[in-house]
């Protein structure tokens, strides 16, 4: 890519295209824009909107005319095949007013890779070698339809990649993003998300309100996760304030609002920050978990601190009783420091839940109505488990 003469447009805002009729036929699911959409959060360019499209010309010079409009930056991926019905080569030179010619240097590549094939040349190939005047070519190490990358007048940049995610990615990553990033791309940006436990999504939205959930800038976000509802902050400078500044003032409302509910921040889960306590002291756990069907087993697995895991169906012999005893007789049988029980009982459409936890510190436990029966009562099951675990070893048991 050429130096800009004037100082780059910033690419700030951007648009994603996936291109490909059997995305909008529903045969194949369009996971590049979401990659491609993470990838760009990441380095601070918010994605205004993205698309599926139809391989149909028109269709497709019509949206990417009105990507150049609300974008900086435009990338598509697909539609760059050899076949007649990848035209997204077409549509970009339509939009740009540009005439397509096959490059010679393209030409050359593409001919020898089919040569060490041993593979005839088809004409129809040629498509894959052309460019047009304002689009740079870019490689691909694994296939055979180099992307585009096209400067606008204006300082707007549209990327064209090709649909394979096993190209698209690496020529993303590897050749695009850092030339991005050479001329400015996105916005200093600050990121965390809050994991809570102990709350639902809706009571989190609430206790937020709807000043912070609202805001443009830094954007307050409530997730229903499996294993937490999460509440994402994400600032970015402006208004001649930084990121951090505003970030630091969200995350203040946000602990103010739920902070006692939070047990990770951002890629935490329950076995590793579970593990973190108990690592700390050297400690392990012996679970086990009754008419769950193994639940808390499943949240916490792969946990090295879980050395042993038993699933009682409820009314099987060995279910009832106190639970702190079945916690106990665990902590025994496995020799492990503490032993961990749950117990899920479905009443009428919800679900009763008691946990218990036996350890070097004593005997504590919990009971809760948790909303919904099912899958969905078990899956509550566990959480309260883990997060009755948590508050323990929180509340500084001793080690
Ligand atoms: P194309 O560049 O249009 O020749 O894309 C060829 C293949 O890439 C398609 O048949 C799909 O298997 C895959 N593909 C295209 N677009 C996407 C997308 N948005 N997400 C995931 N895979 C895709
Ligand atoms: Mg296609």
């Amino acid at each position: 890519m050429e130096t800009p003469k004037e100082p780059a447009r910033p690419l700030r805002a951007a648009v994603l295209l996936a291109i490909g009729s059997e995305l909008t036929a529903g045969e194949t699911r369009d996971t590049n824009s979401g990659e491609l959409a993470r990838s760009l959060a990441d380095v601070g360019v918010d994605v205004a909107w993205m698309s599926a499209l139809p391989d149909r010309l028109g269709t497709v010079t019509a949206t990417l005319g009105d990507a150049l409009v609300q974008a900086d930056l435009v990338v598509t991926t697909g539609g760059l095949g050899p076949t007649p019905d990848d035209l997204t080569r077409e549509a970009i030179a339509d939009v740009c007013g540009e005439r397509p010619t096959v490059d010679p240097e393209l030409e050359r590549w593409l001919r020898h890779l089919f040569e060490r094939r041993g593979l005839p040349f088809a004409e129809m190939n040629l498509k894959q070698a052309w460019l047009i005047p304002s689009a740079t070519a870019i490689p691909n190490d694994r296939g055979t339809a180099p992307g585009w990358l096209v400067e606008r007048p204006d300082g707007r940049v549209l990327v064209a990649l090709p649909g394979p995610p096993s190209e698209m990615r690496p020529m993303w990553q590897a050749w695009v993003l850092p030339r991005l990033r050479q001329r400015g791309l996105g916005r200093e940006r600050v990121t965390r998300t809050y994991r809570l436990a102990g709350i639902g999504e809706s009571a989190v939205a609430a206790r937020l309100g709807e000043r912070l959930l609202r805001a443009e800038n830094p954007i307050v976000a409530t997730y229903a996760r499996a294993d937490a509802v999460d509440v994402r902050i994400s600032a970015a400078a402006g208004a001649g304030r930084s990121a951090a500044a505003l970030f630091d003032e969200a995350a203040a409302a946000v602990l103010a609002a739920v902070g006692e509910h939070v047990w990770g921040y951002d890629d935490d889960t329950w076995p590793a920050v579970l593990g973190r306590e108990l690592g700390t002291r050297g400690w392990t756990v012996a679970l086990v978990e009754v008419g769950t069907a193994g639940s808390s087993a499943r949240l916490l697995s792969e946990a090295s601190w879980l050395t042993s895991a038993r699933t009682i169906g409820a009314g099987e012999p060995g279910s009832g009783g106190a639970l702190t005893h079945l916690a106990e007789r665990a902590r025994q049988e496995a020799d492990a420091s503490i032993g961990l029980a749950v117990r899920a009982i479905e009443t009428g459409e919800d679900t009763h839940v008691e946990v218990a936890a036996v350890g070097p510190w004593g005997a504590s436990e919990s009971s809760q109505t948790a909303f919904l029966g099912g899958a969905e009562g078990r899956r509550r099951a566990a959480l309260a488990a883990a997060a009755l675990l948590d508050s323990i070893l929180r509340e500084g048991a001793p080690g």
